[in-house]
């Protein structure tokens, strides 16, 4: 049995795996009101508005929460355990998951690097 991608699992969200393949964050925009998406959308939360765009972001921004993963939740992250989870509220208004380095605490300022394990591209804060 092969583990479905990203992308299988969310077409809305190849946008953002493409990002980071290219070592790019992006976030998904409203065109109508600005609005900025947490997540891959296929209609804007606020207004409705099915105009949607992929911007590029800053990669910074502010630890609002982390955990520590022990178990892996797929054979392809058993390499990786333990390593720390953080969901970071960037600049431009949007709140993502990725790995962290060790060492962050709720509040620190940090920035998006990119890493590639098992193929699949992955996002990674660091201090800022
Ligand atoms: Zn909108």
């Amino acid at each position: 049995m092969t583990t479905p991608t990203i992308s299988a699992r969310s077409p809305a969200a190849q946008a953002f795996v493409d990002g980071l393949a290219r070592g790019v964050l992006r976030v998904q925009a409203c065109e109508a009101c600005s609005t900025v998406q947490s997540l891959a959308r296929h209609a804007c939360p606020r207004c409705g508005s099915p105009r949607l765009s992929w911007r590029n972001a800053s990669g910074l921004g502010t630890v609002f929460a982390l955990t520590q993963v022990r178990r892996a939740p797929t054979p392809e992250f058993r390499a990786l355990v333990p390593y720390t989870l953080v969901l970071v509220d960037l600049d431009e208004g949007a709140r993502v998951m990725g790995h962290a380095a060790e060492g962050l605490s709720i509040g620190d300022r940090v920035r998006a690097e990119f890493f590639e394990h098992d193929a699949r591209p992955l996002l990674r804060f660091v201090p800022g």
